[in-house]
């Protein structure tokens, strides 16, 4: 069919229906994708006017859901027609619709993610997530129950994304360690088992393998310093910020 006869119009507006508050305040260290972090919790807060109980009736009964959401923070850089995906070492260049790419036209992101429960408090609902990759303030745009039936595919060939890299041999200082145990003591936070379920699989981005050893990341309000050893990564310092 020729495009001049499709009828539709060129620009679609979106409303979020919900937004992610999530451990991630900062790009660096997020996983790649979705279930590489099990650690990594999120709650979806749904927003008006889609924060009604009965639009996610049915859902608790799903272990995993589809979550479409924008790229907010890469709306600005705009969208690349080919980029380096960090499987092939930042070396040769893909099609943007052959990655998974946030630098894309549309900005749309598309993670399975695990859902643990729903929450109804002080006429808020809250979708608690948990093996997520989306940054703090994420917009969702739609939810939708993920169905194995269907969406698992056992023979699908993926190309240069051949999955997890080797993991790396974690260490922390003592004083460290000590940060995380009283920080979960008073937060209920494991940051311990998430920072190493984060650095495990090697968040660096190949540009900066080979001149830099030492690296930061901030996991809700806890700014974590962590180094390059011959043996493997070594968490040398977490410690709190008091305001952002
Ligand atoms: N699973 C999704 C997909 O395939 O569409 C996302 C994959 S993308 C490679 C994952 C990366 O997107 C994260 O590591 C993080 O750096 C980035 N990211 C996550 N949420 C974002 C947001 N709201 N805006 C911009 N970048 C984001």
């Amino acid at each position: 069919m020729a495009t001049e006869l499709i009828d539709f119009p060129l620009f679609v507006k979106m409303q979020p229906i919900g937004v992610i508050h999530s451990c991630f305040t900062e790009k660096f260290g997020i996983p790649r994708q979705p279930n590489m972090v099990p650690s990594a919790t999120a709650r979806l807060e749904l927003l008006p006017p889609y924060n009604r109980d009965e639009m996610v009736r049915g859902l608790e009964h799903f272990s995993h859901l589809w979550v479409h959401f924008l790229f907010h923070q890469t709306l600005v850089e705009g969208w690349k027609p080919t980029i380096r995906p960090p499987w092939l070492g930042g070396q040769k260049r893909v099609g943007i619709f052959a990655s998974r790419s946030p630098h894309r036209p549309n900005h749309m992101g598309l993670s399975a993610v695990k859902l643990e429960a729903i929450v109804s408090e002080k006429g808020l609902i809250f979708l608690e997530l948990a093996g997520v990759d989306f940054l703090d303030q994420t917009p969702v745009l739609d939810i939708k129950p993920y169905v194995p039936y269907s969406d698992r595919l056992e023979a699908a060939v993926c190309g240069y994304a051949h999955g997890m890299q080797a993991e790396v041999r974690i260490t922390f200082a003592a004083a460290a360690l000590e940060f995380c145990t009283g920080y979960q003591q008073e937060t209920g936070r494991n940051v311990a088992q998430l920072i190493r379920e984060m650095i495990r699989h090697d968040p660096r981005p190949a540009s900066q393998k080979k001149n830099k050893s030492r690296f930061g990341m901030l996991l809700w309000d806890v700014n974590i310093r962590w180094c390059v050893e011959a043996e493997g990564f070594r968490v040398e310092e977490c410690t709190r910020i008091t305001a952002r």
